[in-house]
């Protein structure tokens, strides 16, 4: 292991514990990623030195704890190069909440009959589900673009379906299942052609890569603060300005108004609009803290890093005949992530006996029911990897494969 990735794990203490006699060898990385110290302080400094709510007193610690809170929305902004800042940054609870934000605001109120949205076919549930509940209240219809055997888009398929009726483009940046790296600007290009709004989710996409939503020319972009060294129960919104100011907020109650009496009330601006309630304070100093720390890594690196990783567990997988590896084949751009299945043994076994090797995989379905239906397979065993991983650690994946194999033969 050279010392960049030493001196990086040192910072990640639950890499170093064991599962029974085994040591930790944590591939779950899509799913959640691991925490280092320098985002878990942020809760005892939180907790130790100015707890307290934010935008409510006008006592020190209140006033610290807002300080920090709108600085962190800021920094959140400036991570995925929204040059707008705190007014464009919405903190949500997850991904899910950023895309629910978006279908309450504008799907609800801005569809209707004749209307489409189009999506893809790699879609995770957080948006497949929120969009087809959209269409049926509406009425609206949603058209779904065509996955190709080695994982990526139809892009002449998405020419075809996008056309004056649509109002809205929803796509997955990073499929958490292909690890295909979605054209999202050229598809944004295409959107904003027919005037529709583009939705991009980048739960997978933020944690791993540079990301320039004004690049994307998204319209809004969504992520997970889990997925990307930070604590859960925060996520992001990035919106346009102009958007997040004419859209209807989601969530009423305090915070989120400017003025209240009897008969109506009027709106606080963006972000705090969409931000009712006490919110998680804590979590979105901590997830600016975890921005911090990827910075200092190096975004590129992180990239790098995770490309060579999955080109390295798809070269060896690719070494066993009966192992069926899903997405882009190797030598093709894609994310830190590997779906597979061994013939013949169920995904969820497999992940049993390599859990016994205290190696942590993810097997099912991943929330993509309908993309594992379009592969034809009931659900795949997924090994992602983050920056902190090293090849010694796949190693032992293809060794706990081999024995598997032979233990349930
Ligand atoms: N979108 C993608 C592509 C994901 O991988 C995930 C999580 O696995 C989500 C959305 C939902 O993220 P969250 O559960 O943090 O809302």
């Amino acid at each position: 292991m050279n010392e960049a990735i030493a001196a990086i794990r040192d910072d990640f203490p639950v890499l170093s514990r064991s599962v029974g006699d085994e040591p930790l060898v944590y591939l779950d990385n899509a799913a959640t990623t691991q925490t280092p110290k320098q985002v878990y302080d942020v809760f005892e400094e939180f907790y130790g030195t100015y707890n307290a709510n934010v935008h409510r007193g006008i006592h020190t610690l209140s006033h610290e704890a807002s300080v920090a809170y709108e600085e962190a929305h800021d920094r959140l902004a400036a991570f995925v190069g929204a040059s707008g800042g705190r007014e464009e940054m919405v903190f949500t609870k997850n991904t899910t909440e950023g895309i629910n934000l978006v279908a309450y605001g504008v799907g609800l109120n801005e569809l209707g009959p004749g209307d489409n949205v189009v999506t893809t076919e790699m879609e995770h549930h957080a948006s497949l589900v929120t969009w087809q509940q959209v269409a049926k209240r509406t009425g609206a219809e949603i058209r779904y673009v065509r996955v190709d055997d080695d994982g990526q888009l139809d892009m002449d398929h998405a020419a075809d379906l996008i056309d004056d009726d649509t109002k809205l483009l929803s796509v997955v940046h990073v499929s958490n299942v292909l690890g295909t790296v979605n054209p999202v600007a050229e598809l944004a290009e295409m959107a904003h052609e027919r005037d529709a709004l583009v939705f991009v989710d980048g739960a997978q996409a933020v944690p791993n890569r540079r990301v320039d939503v004004e690049a994307i020319d998204a319209d809004f972009y969504a992520f997970s603060g889990h997925k990307m060294a930070g604590p859960t129960g925060i996520g992001c919104l990035y919106g346009k300005k102009h958007l997040l100011e004419e859209m209807e907020p989601f969530l009423y109650g305090g915070e989120m108004i400017r003025h209240v009496t009897y008969e109506d009330s009027t709106w606080n601006r963006p972000p705090w609009k969409f931000e009712a309630g006490t919110p998680p304070i804590a979590e979105g100093i901590a997830l600016a803290a975890a921005a911090d720390y990827l910075e200092e890594v190096g975004m590129d690196f992180v990239e790098e890093r995770e490309n060579e990783l999955a080109q390295y567990a798809l070269e060896r997988l690719g070494e066993r005949e009966d192992v069926e590896v899903y997405g882009p084949p190797a030598g093709e751009p894609r994310s830190g992530l590997v779906a597979f299945n061994l013939d013949g043994i169920h995904g969820h076994d497999l992940s049993a006996l390599l859990d016994e090797r205290g190696i942590a995989v993810r097997a099912g379905d991943h929330c993509t029911q309908p993309l594992h239906d379009r592969l034809d397979i009931p659900g795949s065993v997924r090994a992602s990897f983050y920056v902190y991983n090293t090849k010694a650690e796949i190693d032992a994946l293809l060794d706990a494969v081999d024995a598997a194999r032979d233990e349930l033969d």
